[in-house]
């Protein structure tokens, strides 16, 4: 079939599809483990369902302004002025169907051809593909592995040209885990200030972190004579197990928010309405939000120091980012390549096919050497994991 140019290149999410390979392997009876989804484990917690179901019941049905109930907005502005210091308005919010729509406003709205947009690398999946939908140019930018991969000023000078006009980086990481520090932040936002390129911050694990109690540091936290042109992404899919409800919001200037919302207005108008109620209460009632929030990172925290210690333990030989935040261990398994399986890639239909364990290849976050596996699971079913990863491994020392 002929499609447009528009879609030529385009290509299904490559985490999503070993999720489906996986979900359908499951489905003809074989037993399955599927780390490979990006999705938090719990049900979303209860007092936000209440929220939307009692919306609904009183008629909150119908179409919302383009860019989110304005007292959603005015929820979301207090949320990050409250937790930055620094006073945000509603008129820069604007509510979107999950954070990737949230991207793809801003990407869409601020790249074109002849841009070149910097990507911190490695990087989700989805962010060199919606540059291209813009018909914009992706180029990947690694950190040093003995840095975590967090990048640095001296890298993205080495990537900067006349056409440079953005820079794409997520703290914490999808798919390291790895956290930025205040000060690695502000040098990077020093970076694009001085060259006039927009960063934008995809910070949609920040609750989710498992070193001290603060929450990670985030672009707004920063001076605000530091931060030069910027859009930070964020959302509800993570941070309150909400992905199904698809709430997502970009912050940026009133004038961009604008232009945001005249594209969101010919595309997809609001986010659904009951989301929208479910988002009004996660971001508004605190107390409940916090004590959830709480829970969830106490069995996050605990599953990471599970997967840390099964690592020493059973992979000894295998190199991983430490992860800090987010849900993901990123391992690198270039080590058991040999004639047959010679990627990432390989080594995961290798592991699906033989030891009936889901995990996502490099190649999805740019690096065919390395592995992603997702422990927003139960302690048992993340053992049982390790048992077969290291039985696979171990048939192959
Ligand atoms: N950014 C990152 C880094 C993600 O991992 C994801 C989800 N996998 C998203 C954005 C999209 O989030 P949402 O489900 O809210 O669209």
């Amino acid at each position: 079939m002929q499609f447009s140019s528009n879609v030529e290149k385009l290509k299904p999410s490559a985490t999503i599809a070993v999720s489906t390979l996986a979900k359908k392997l499951a489905a003809e009876g074989r037993d399955i483990i599927n780390l490979s989804a990006g999705e938090p484990d719990f049900d979303t917690p209860a007092f936000i369902s209440d929220s939307a179901i009692a919306g609904i019941r009183d008629g909150r049905t119908r179409y919302t302004p383009p860019a989110g109930m304005p007292e959603l907005r005015a929820a979301i502005a207090r949320h990050l002025s409250d937790r930055s210091g620094r006073e945000c308005v509603a008129e820069g919010v604007v509510v979107t169907a999950g954070a990737k729509q949230a991207l793809f406003n801003t990407i869409f709205a601020l790249f074109g051809p002849g841009d070149e947009v910097l990507i911190a690398a490695p990087y989700w999946t989805t962010y060199p593909d919606l540059v291209t939908i813009a018909r914009a140019e992706p180029v990947e930018v690694f950190g040093a592995e003995d840095r975590d991969f967090k990048v640095t000023p001296a890298e993205l000078d080495a990537a900067l040209t006349d056409s440079t006009r953005g820079l794409i980086v997520n703290s914490p990481s999808n798919p390291t885990g790895a956290v930025y520090t205040l000060d690695e932040l502000r040098a990077i936002a020093d970076w694009c200030r001085e060259h006039g390129v927009w960063l934008i911050s995809d910070e949609i694990y920040r609750d989710i972190h498992h070193d001290g109690d603060s929450a990670t540091p985030g672009i707004l936290d920063l001076p605000a004579d530091t931060l030069g042109p910027f859009v930070l992404i964020d959302g509800a899919s993570k941070g309150y197990a909400m992905t199904g409800w698809r709430i997502g919001f970009s912050y940026t200037e009133p004038e961009l928010a604008r232009k945001f919302t005249a594209l969101q207005s010919q595309m997809t108008s609001n986010a659904a309405t009951p989301s929208q109620m479910a988002a009004l209460a996660a971001f508004s009632d605190r107390p409940q939000a916090e004590a959830s929030q709480r829970t969830m990172g106490e069995a996050f925290r605990r599953r990471r120091d599970l997967v840390v210690a099964r690592m020493a333990e059973l992979l000894p030989e295998v190199a991983f980012v430490q992860p800090a935040g987010a849900f993901y261990l990123f391992f690198r398994v270039d080590g058991f390549f040999d004639d047959e399986v010679q990627d990432a890639t390989a080594w995961c239909s290798a592991l699906l096919e033989r030891e009936g364990v889901a995990l996502v290849p490099g190649a999805a976050f740019g690096d065919d050497r390395w592995v992603r596996l997702s422990f927003a699971t139960s302690d048992d079913v993340l053992e049982d994991a390790f048992r077969r990863m290291a039985s696979m491994v171990g048939a192959a020392r």
